[in-house]
This record gives structure tokens, C-alpha cells and sequence, in this order.
């Protein structure tokens, strides 16, 4: 199994390397060059599997001699252990047709934990072989950084450095960031807003003198291995409702496309997905691309779903890549545009391969607090802000297919918002009750490459 760039010209690399590098040379997103299958048979033997069970059998075809069957068996299982619900990914049932997939019981409560933690056991099993030490930069809109943090934590091997748009996210998810008191962990408050962060660390994979210098990894949702962690909880949940004997639909609330573009793989990998369901707050400009056939940035405007507040989207570039039938030198164009113009037009062939696999929505502010009260009163479900838009959208796309929309984070890391819906304050649960006493360390900084460069060298000098 080897894995080629969306841009066409850096060299293939194994998924060990895929996952150690994170961006391509050539700019451009690893992806693996065929998608492997599964039959009917081997979805159907899922029924009532651990989620472990499961995972490897989607994983193990993806990762060819990375790891020996018994040590990815062993990464799997440790992986998984720190999560507060047997099921890992429990499914809850808001309507007759309509189902929440509840992908916050991991150490950080929301679905970044399912692929950090067990991009955390692979690191250090590729580490410990290699003798090696790396750098990891990563940018957060809020929970990838605590969720990095909490994988990589004390390691000997690794420093994590975290950016994250100063002043906007939440309290809950900002002391998740800055209170681990490991000497390697460094939080970072930039300037500028998510999209900032994630340009600057761009730029920094981009400076290749830099990149070889402190051993660049990146653990954002452009690591093929995140979005590879992340196809395995659309076939529990998908068979848990009658999949592959029945179709069954999908709503998740994107920023960045790494959770839906993992339901594509699912889908390409054999299971019957009937909808892949984009859902977006205010900062809409996914939902926009697929309505008009045009991707336009615009600013960012702060909502109570801030780790959607985002306009260049990452992975979209991979449905790209598929929808232009693997064509890396028109993605190449594409994003070229996007960066220097601040838009790209899409061709007819690949809009309509894009609305033939996904539909989508977008959530008001008002419209998201509204589904906030509205869920409580339907199902006794206490939604987040994000989970919230999911829940709007997909209730505008129901059909006689079974919907299942992602809970992407648990209701108390975003306590303000949840209280302004319903009166309700959502504890900690007991692991992290005591948040709110502990220290915070965190440095602030300019968004400005050089500076941002200096200091990283400068600490892991130390
Ligand atoms: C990261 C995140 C999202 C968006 O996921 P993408 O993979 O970036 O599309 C949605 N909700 C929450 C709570 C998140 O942390």
C-alpha cells in the first residue's frame, strides 16, 4: 500500500511515512493510491463486534508492513482503553429514523480523541524503533490541540507545540491546552484566527530548511492516519442500524472535511452509504461551494461552534482530487487560486460528482441554540453547539433512510452556550472537575512565521 500526494508530484511514500509527514512536498495531501475494499460479508460480520474488532478490520488494509498484525492489534487496544464508554462510539436514537453518534467519551470529549489517541501509540512505536526525534506543530480551532496535547504528553521523543487563535475558544478547551504541566507541551495563543494558525504552520512545512531542521510532524486532519481513524466509527454505527442490508445516511458537522471525508472512504471502501450530509455554522462556505459550484473566502465570523470557524477547509482538497478523477495538476491550479485570488471555480463534471456524494446545510447562530432546546424536548439529549448544527441540518434532509448525525464534542466544553439554550450548566465529568483550579501556562505570540519559527527552535534547544 502506498500513498500519493493530491498535487501529483512528491514522491509516494509508505503509510509509516505518510503518517510522519503530514503534508507533501509538493504542498498537496497524502492519499492512499487505491482504496481498498470490503465485501458484503466482511460488513455484515461486524454485527455486534467490539469497537476494536472493528477497527482493525477496516485499518489493517491501509497500513500494509508499517506494523505486524499483533503489534497494530496491541496499538488498537491501547488506543482505546483511556475511553469512559465500553462502546466507545455509542449510538443514541433521537427519532424513529434518526440516530446520534456520541464521539465524545475519549480523555479530551470530542471525536479528536478516536484518531489522536491512536496517532499517539503510532508515533511512539515508529519513534522507539527509529531512535528518532520530531517536532510536532500543530493549529487548532480548539479540540485537535487538547487532543494532541493528551496524546504526546510526557513522551521523551516528541515536543508538541499547539497554536490556537487567541481569545477564540472556549474556556473549557483553552485550560484543556494550557494545564498539562509536561516540560514537552507548549501552548501557543497566535494573533489571528484559526485559519492564521493553520497557514502559519503551512508555511512552516513549506520551509523545507526549517522542516528538516526540527524534524517536522504534523498531527493536523490533513495526517492520512487521523482521517484513516476516523472511517471506523461510520461502519459501527452503520451496521448497528442495519448496514450493509439497508442504506443508511450520515450528517456531520465540518470545518476542516477530515470526519466527513473520512464517510467517504467508508463509502468507497463498500459501505452503502445513501448521503454524506454537510453541516456548517454561519462560516458556511462549504455549503456554499456545493450550492454554487464555487469556493469563495470570505472572513471568519466567531460563533458558539468555534471549532468550525474556519474558511480553507484542508481536506476538501482530497474530495477534490477524486472528484477531478485524481488529476493532481488541476487540484494544484485549484488551490493556487484559492490562495492567491481567494477563490476557484469547479468544473461541471466535478460538481456533480461532489452532489452526487454529498448534500448540505448550514445552521444561523439562532437556528443552533434553537436545536440546542428543541433536542432536550424531543429526546432528552443535552447536544454542544456543533452537534447542534448537525441535528439542523439533518432534520431538513430526513428520507426513509436511516440518518445518523455525528455528536462531535461533549455539551460541557461548551458550557456558555448550552446554558444560554436551556438553563442547564453541563458538568466535567470527574476526570476533569477540577479544570478550573488548575495553572495555566501559555505563551502568547504575533502572528508572524520568523517569530513563531525562533521560538520553536529556541525551546527545543532546551
Ligand atoms: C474539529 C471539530 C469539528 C469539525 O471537524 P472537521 O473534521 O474539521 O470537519 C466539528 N465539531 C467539533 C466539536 C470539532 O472539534
Amino acid at each position: 500500500m502506498h500513498y500519493i500526494s493530491t498535487r501529483g508530484t512528491a514522491p509516494k511514500l509508505t503509510f509509516e511515512e505518510a503518517m510522519m509527514t503530514g503534508l507533501a512536498r509538493d504542498g498537496g495531501l497524502y492519499v492512499p493510491e487505491d482504496i481498498p475494499g470490503l465485501s458484503h460479508a466482511q460488513i455484515a460480520a461486524m454485527a455486534g463486534q467490539s469497537y476494536e474488532d472493528v477497527a482493525y478490520a477496516v485499518m489493517r488494509p491501509f497500513i500494509g508492513d508499517t506494523f505486524t498484525d499483533d503489534e497494530f492489534r496491541g496499538l488498537i487496544d491501547a488506543a482505546y482503553a483511556g475511553f469512559n464508554h465500553a462502546a466507545r462510539a455509542p449510538l443514541k436514537q433521537l427519532d424513529s429514523n434518526h440516530f446520534l453518534l456520541e464521539l465524545f467519551h475519549g480523555p479530551t470529549l470530542a471525536f479528536k480523541d478516536f484518531a489522536m489517541q491512536l496517532i499517539g501509540q503510532m508515533f511512539q512505536a515508529s519513534l522507539t524503533r527509529s531512535g528518532k526525534r520530531i517536532t510536532i506543530v500543530g493549529a487548532t480551532s480548539g479540540d485537535t490541540g487538547s487532543a494532541a496535547i493528551e496524546a504526546f504528553r510526557g513522551l521523551s521523543n516528541v515536543d508538541v507545540f499547539i497554536l490556537f487563535p487567541h481569545g477564540r475558544v472556549s474556556e473549557v478547551q483553552r485550560r484543556q491546552m494550557t494545564t498539562p504541566t509536561e516540560d514537552n507541551v507548549h501552548a501557543l495563543a497566535l494573533d489571528g484566527d484559526f485559519d492564521d494558525c493553520q497557514a502559519a504552520l503551512k508555511d512552516m512545512f513549506n520551509d523545507f530548511d526549517f522542516r528538516d531542521g526540527v524534524n517536522l510532524a504534523g498531527v493536523n486532519s490533513i495526517n492520512w492516519g487521523r482521517v484513516l481513524a476516523q472511517v471506523v466509527y461510520f461502519f459501527t454505527s452503520a451496521v448497528a442500524v442495519g448496514a450493509p442490508h439497508r442504506p443508511v445516511s450520515f450528517t456531520v458537522p465540518t470545518g476542516n472535511f477530515g470526519d466527513i471525508f473520512a464517510g467517504y472512504i467508508a463509502k468507497r471502501m463498500g459501505l452503502p452509504i445513501d448521503k454524506l450530509v454537510i453541516a456548517t455554522n454561519q462560516n458556511d462556505i462549504l455549503h456554499r461551494t456545493l450550492e454554487t459550484g464555487a469556493q469563495v473566502k470570505e472572513g471568519v465570523t466567531p460563533s458558539i461552534s468555534p471549532s468550525m470557524d474556519i474558511q480553507v477547509s484542508s481536506n476538501f482538497e482530497r474530495a477534490l482530487f477524486e472528484a477531478y478523477g485524481r488529476d493532481g495538476v488541476t487540484v494544484a491550479e485549484q488551490m493556487d487560486d484559492l490562495k492567491s485570488k481567494g477563490s476557484f471555480t469547479i468544473s461541471q463534471g466535478a460538481i456533480d460528482m461532489l452532489r452526487d456524494t454529498f448534500a448540505s446545510g448550514r445552521a444561523s447562530e439562532e437556528e443552533t441554540y434553537h436545536a440546542i432546546t428543541s433536542e432536550l424536548t424531543r429526546s432528552g439529549e443535552l447536544l454542544c453547539p456543533h452537534s447542534a448544527v448537525g441535528v439542523h441540518v439533518a432534520d431538513a434532509h430526513q428520507s426513509d433512510v436511516p440518518m445518523i448525525t455525528l455528536a462531535t464534542a461533549h455539551p460541557a466544553k461548551f458550557p456558555a452556550a448550552v446554558e444560554k439554550a436551556t438553563g442547564i450548566h453541563p458538568p466535567l465529568p470527574p476526570h476533569m472537575a477540577d479544570l478550573y483550579d488548575r495553572p495555566e501556562r501559555v505563551e502568547r505570540v504575533p502572528n508572524d512565521l520568523a517569530a513563531l519559527q525562533t521560538l520553536i527552535k529556541e525551546r527545543i534547544a532546551k
